[in-house]
């Protein structure tokens, strides 16, 4: 049972029906949402980490102004600033994929273990300038002493549903693969402290009402994602386990309520 508390740090501004095809054509604010996840026993865990200043500063120089001009940034209070105020200091950063808003904050913790998946992280390793900005990686966001710090989650043990097990304080907690938004990108499952279970779901779905509805993406939102056959079955995925699981909670990095 962990306490898990969902936050934002800064948004971008896309239009509604980018993420959801039945909704209007209007500005909106994708909040970068992160996680902070206390398990029993001790220790504090950051599932990925939101915008920050070091994001703009990555894009002040070609090719990357052009992403900011696609979808603007507005900074909002940093994860660092977050953990500073409740006196936390992450010992780990499971970071679901390597998108900026999941990892803005990186520089922010030189200390924490990093646990992702090899598979997301060999596909934009080496990767600057346009051959980065073409998977939407910013190489200066990477700490240089990431692969001393790095678990990946091939690595860990598995449970029976091909979940990587990450202990944690006094629990596991499980690292759910969701491909097809990037290769390797990765979930988080917990169970929330007296209440159900949680799956952080980063960027497998942007609108929890596409599980319910089933309505996809724009098809130009739809280009973004690496590969189109594994989002819908990774989406398929976890509309079945809504349905066998009704009290599980998915949040989406960009529909997180928080
Ligand atoms: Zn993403």
């Amino acid at each position: 049972m962990a306490r898990i508390e969902i936050l934002t740090a800064g948004h971008c501004t896309n239009l509604e029906v980018m993420a959801h095809r039945a909704s209007p054509w209007r500005p909106a604010a994708f909040a970068a949402a992160f996680a902070l996840i206390r398990p029993q026993g001790g220790g504090a865990l950051l599932f990925d980490c939101g915008y920050s200043r070091h994001v703009m500063a990555a894009m002040a120089g070609f090719p990357f102004q052009l992403y900011r001009r696609l979808l603007p940034i507005t900074l909002g209070r940093d994860a660092a600033a977050q953990m500073a105020e409740r006196k936390e200091t992450p010992t780990t950063i499971v970071i679901s994929h390597f998108h900026p808003d999941h990892i803005g904050g990186l520089p922010d913790f030189p200390q924490a273990r990093l646990v992702c998946s090899r598979q997301a992280w060999e596909w934009v390793r080496g990767r600057r300038g346009l051959a980065g900005l073409r998977r939407g990686f910013l190489a200066d966001l990477i700490p240089a002493d990431f692969t001393d710090r790095v678990t990946f989650a091939e690595d860990l043990p598995q449970d029976g549903q091909g979940h990587f097990r990450l202990e944690a304080g006094d629990e596991t907690l499980s690292l759910v693969p969701l491909p097809g938004h990037v290769p390797g990108q990765l979930g988080l499952l917990a169970r929330r402290d007296g209440g159900p279970r949680v799956l952080l779901a980063a960027d497998a779905l942007w609108r929890r009402t596409s599980l319910e509805d089933g309505v996809l993406p724009h098809p130009l939102a739809m280009l973004v994602h690496h590969d189109r056959t594994a989002y819908l079955a990774t989406l398929d995925r976890l509309r079945a386990w809504k349905q066998a699981e009704p009290d599980l909670e998915i949040i989406p990095t960009h529909d997180a309520g928080a």
